[in-house]
């Protein structure tokens, strides 16, 4: 770890390697890739485990069902129509997270040199 590395936050946010910055830190939608493509970091210790999905199932949870009932409160829809509302913005919400989310997850675990225990 050096000075410059950037903001886990920000490199997480971003989806960029977390020493670097700059490389892409996924190949594809959330496979992680083997190698940054710019500073070569070996990326295999980066297992975000379950740890992403949970945050998401927190945050749009609450964000979703806060949104259906304001909603609720000023207009009367059918159920039905509630469903084909907040069914697609939850789906599009956890889809567009997920990414983020896991960056951000893989940039502290490197960050802290969080890795998987061993017995002693
Ligand atoms: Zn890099």
């Amino acid at each position: 770890m050096t000075g410059s590395e950037p903001s886990p936050i920000l490199a997480g946010l971003s989806c960029r390697c977390p020493r670097c910055g700059q490389g892409r830190l996924f190949r594809g939608y959330l496979k992680v890739a083997p190698r940054c493509e710019r500073c070569d970091l070996d990326l295999a210790f980066a297992d975000s485990g379950d740890g992403p999905a949970i945050f998401i199932i927190f945050i749009v949870g609450f964000l979703v069902v806060a949104l259906a009932a304001i909603t609720s409160s000023l207009v009367s829809l059918h159920p039905l129509v509630h469903l084909a509302i907040w069914l697609p913005v939850t789906l599009a919400l956890c889809l567009a997270l997920l990414p983020p989310f896991k960056g951000v997850m893989i940039a502290l675990q490197y960050r802290h040199g969080a890795e998987e225990g061993r017995p002693l």
